[in-house]
């Protein structure tokens, strides 16, 4: 998982917020509800000690047994679990509960009345915590103090509880945020996964596709509707461009024609002296090597277009290299080179005839041009999982690993100087790619730089059929630059 996907940042900020929104919660009720205990509990002790007072009053305080008799008998301090004590001015006791019964805490550890009036809390030890209230009262002209007071440990346990459940509750609200976020976050950017996933789709040859358009109303909507305006202007400006390619090359063949058929025309002429005549074939080559190029580009301009694979059928690719083979076998003799063919059987493909054969011949022919005389070419086909495959390999002169891919670009020569003296222009491998491709499939090129190199190009295979499509001898390179 990315760490810095906008899922986990967003599903980690929902989560946060919400731990955090939860916890500010949590304390604040709890510190509220310990703040409203106090508050409470002093306020019954100053009661408390008021109605102390009137018993006092009442009673008086020279006779301290009465009054404790009283006193005790009133309040009960001892099993109210309650702190209770009269102190003169002077620093006399006239009284002091006992400890109580539930040995909450120890009347003995509870520092002297000092004053003023009011409530107070104090520590005895390190964890019990007393309310205490204070008043002072005049008894027959003498001052005294009277204080009352209770443990909050009761009160800390109900908190304590409420602690534990808070906790609680913070585990839940966690799992939840961090569950409830990653599905709220998933929902929420469902739509720019779709746009991702049809994005990377979208090639220059399918750019007459559009992005999926969610009827949200928000701003993925826009989002989506504004990158298919663009995707649309780029389809329109790609359309353009292909089309004045593929005008400009189809307006150049016919002059090119006529112009070789004059020049072919004047080199027969017996009047041209012959000097000329060795020009007019040298520039005849050149026309020849500019009409390979126009070909070449009208090729790639319909490739691109996707108007090549019309004529699509069922056919056996082994057999197809072999009769490519068979035809160009005499281009090889003449170089030099022994080529070998060889097929563990049938392998199916679903294809243009015309387009695959051209794969066959510009690899076959770089192969034979690029190795020297007495080397070998071998041309491979068969099945690798449910791909078909075509391996040309040479013993030529191979091809640096700093070019290698660079191979199938337009107009790419290893060497210029290399590629111009076997008449190439650097389209072959191009036109090579782009059929392969709108095939479904795929090539690429194997070298170690010095001894030779390989083309694997691979297709989609289709099933074995009986009846033969593949019988027929088609002309050796349809609509070819070579
Ligand atoms: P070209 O028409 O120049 O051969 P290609 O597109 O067919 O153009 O090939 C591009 C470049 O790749 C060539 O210029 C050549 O240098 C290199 N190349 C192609 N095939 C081979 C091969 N079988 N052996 C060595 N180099 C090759």
């Amino acid at each position: 998982m990315n760490a810095r996907s906008l899922h986990v940042r967003l599903a980690a900020w929902h989560a946060g917020w919400l731990c955090a929104v939860f916890a500010g919660a949590g304390a604040l009720v709890f510190f509220g509800l310990r703040h409203y205990l106090e508050n409470q509990a002093a306020l019954l002790q100053t009661q408390r000690a008021e109605r102390v007072a009137m018993v006092v009053r009442r009673v008086g305080t020279a006779e301290p047994r009465r009054l404790a008799e009283e006193l005790n008998t009133r309040f009960a301090p001892e099993v109210t679990a309650r702190f209770l004590r009269l102190t003169a001015r002077d620093g006399e006791v006239v009284y002091r509960s006992g400890p109580p019964l539930d040995q909450s805490f120890d009347p003995d550890a509870i520092p002297a009345a000092s004053g003023p009036a009011g409530s107070r809390r104090i520590w005895i030890g390190n964890e019990i915590e007393l309310v205490l209230a204070t008043i002072e009262i005049d008894v027959h002209g003498r001052s005294y103090w009277v204080e009352t007071g209770e443990s909050m440990a009761p009160a800390f346990v109900e908190l304590r509880g409420l602690l534990v459940s808070i906790g609680a509750g913070f585990a839940v609200v966690a799992v939840v945020a961090v569950v409830g976020g990653i599905l709220l976050v998933r929902r929420a950017l469902g739509p720019v996964e779709d746009i991702t996933r049809s994005a990377d789709r979208i090639t220059s040859r399918n750019l007459s596709e559009r992005l999926p358009v969610p009827p949200t109303g928000d701003e993925f909507e826009h989002l989506s509707r504004t990158l298919n305006g663009m995707i649309a202007r780029l389809d329109e400006a790609f359309l353009h461009n292909r089309r004045f390619l593929a005008d400009a090359s189809h307006e150049l063949r016919t002059p090119l024609t006529v112009l070789r058929g004059e020049l072919e025309n004047l080199a027969q002429e017996p009047r041209v002296a012959p000097e000329f005549r060795e020009r007019l074939g040298s520039t005849l080559e050149e026309v020849q090597r500019l009409a390979d190029i126009v070909q070449g580009l009208l090729d790639l301009a319909r490739l691109d277009a996707g108007e090549a694979l019309v004529k699509r059928s069922r056919l056996d690719l082994a057999r197809l290299v072999a009769s490519t083979v068979d035809q160009m076998m005499l281009l090889a003799e003449d170089k030099g080179v022994r080529v070998a063919c060889r097929s563990s059987g049938p392998v199916w493909v679903d294809g243009d005839r015309s387009r695959l054969k051209q794969i066959v011949v510009n690899l076959l022919d770089n192969a034979i041009k690029y190795t020297p005389r007495g080397g070998n070419v071998e041309l491979q086909t068969g099945l690798r999982g449910n791909r078909a495959f075509l391996d040309v390999a040479d013993t030529g002169i191979g091809i640096p690993p700093d070019a290698l891919p660079n191979v199938f670009d337009r107009f790419y020569r290893v060497d210029k100087a290399r590629g111009r003296d076997h008449g190439g222009a650097g389209l072959g491998l191009a036109i090579v790619k782009s059929i392969s491709t709108a095939h479904g499939g795929n090539v690429e090129a194997r070298s170690d730089g010095r001894a030779g190199s390989c083309f694997c190009v691979e297709l989609p295979s289709c099933p074995a059929q009986n009846e033969s499509v593949d019988s027929e001898r088609e002309p050796l390179v349809p609509d070819s630059p070579r």
